[in-house]
């Protein structure tokens, strides 16, 4: 398609290209509503990859698997050419790496979640998205955000989305998307700073115990990073619960 652009004295005729995307399943959830069951045209001009694209379309490319670009099989960096029909997948679920997350701001209450499931997450209320990329950098880690241009970051190899603005439904959608079940070992981790924690004989907590605690408890947990004493208490309880339900949800069981 030839577009007429007049600027000053001098004319440029800039060459536009038109692909048609096709966004499958969980992918949708990006689209406005009315737009979920539909090709989607985007303009463009120049050479474009098929990623730089879907994110123009507002999908970031860690949520992305398979493509397919007129029937054939593509990649997110295959260059769209003009009238492509392009069909996009959402990456399957399963954990590509070791299961080490780095949550954003706003995901405070799923990173205690996911600790309390014993999975190392990086989380701080008070992460700039550089500090963020930084992380990112030197260390081979799952971002979980749902700000979606922090998840378009070149940066980001692995990342997820959560949809649910509810932390325990943000919770079950890790677990599911990278298949997380066979991985969870409770209270193995400091659900404050993250750090694994340690058994301790009660003899050496016992000064920092309230009356009731000591009464009622012999078993307790260390973290060696901030000192917070962990036992068995009505807290526990309601994880226990907690892990149960996350457990037993497991999909086909
Ligand atoms: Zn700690």
């Amino acid at each position: 398609m030839l577009c007429r652009n007049r600027t000053g004295n001098q004319e440029y005729n800039f060459l536009v290209s038109r692909s048609y995307f096709l966004f499958i399943g969980r992918l949708k959830d990006f689209l406005p509503p009315d737009q979920r069951e539909q090709s989607l045209r985007v303009d463009f001009h120049g050479r474009q990859t098929i990623k730089h694209l879907a994110e123009a379309l507002g999908v970031p490319h860690p949520e992305i698997g398979y493509v397919q670009v007129n029937g054939q099989e593509g990649t997110l960096s295959t260059i769209s050419q003009d009238g492509d029909q392009v069909q996009v997948y959402p990456v399957q679920n399963g954990c590509p790496i070791e299961p080490h997350f780095l949550l954003d701001n706003h995901l405070g209450r799923l990173a205690a979640y996911l600790r309390m499931l014993g999975f190392d997450c990086l989380y701080r209320n008070d992460y700039s998205d550089e500090a963020l990329a930084a992380i990112l950098q030197r260390e081979e880690r799952i971002l979980l955000s749902r700000d979606r241009r922090l998840l378009m970051r070149k940066v980001v190899t692995h990342g997820y989305c959560p949809r649910s603005l509810d932390s325990l439904e943000q919770l079950a959608e890790v677990i599911e998307r990278f298949e997380l079940h066979q991985q969870i070992m409770p209270f193995h981790r400091c659900l404050r700073c993250n750090h694994p924690l340690e058994a301790a004989p009660k003899e050496a907590v016992l000064d920092q115990l309230e009356p009731l605690t000591k009464l009622y408890f012999d078993e307790f947990q260390i973290c060696p990073n901030c000192r917070q004493i962990y036992w068995k208490g009505s807290h526990y309880e309601r994880m226990q619960r907690l892990v149960e339900q996350i457990t037993a949800a497991k999909p086909g069981t």
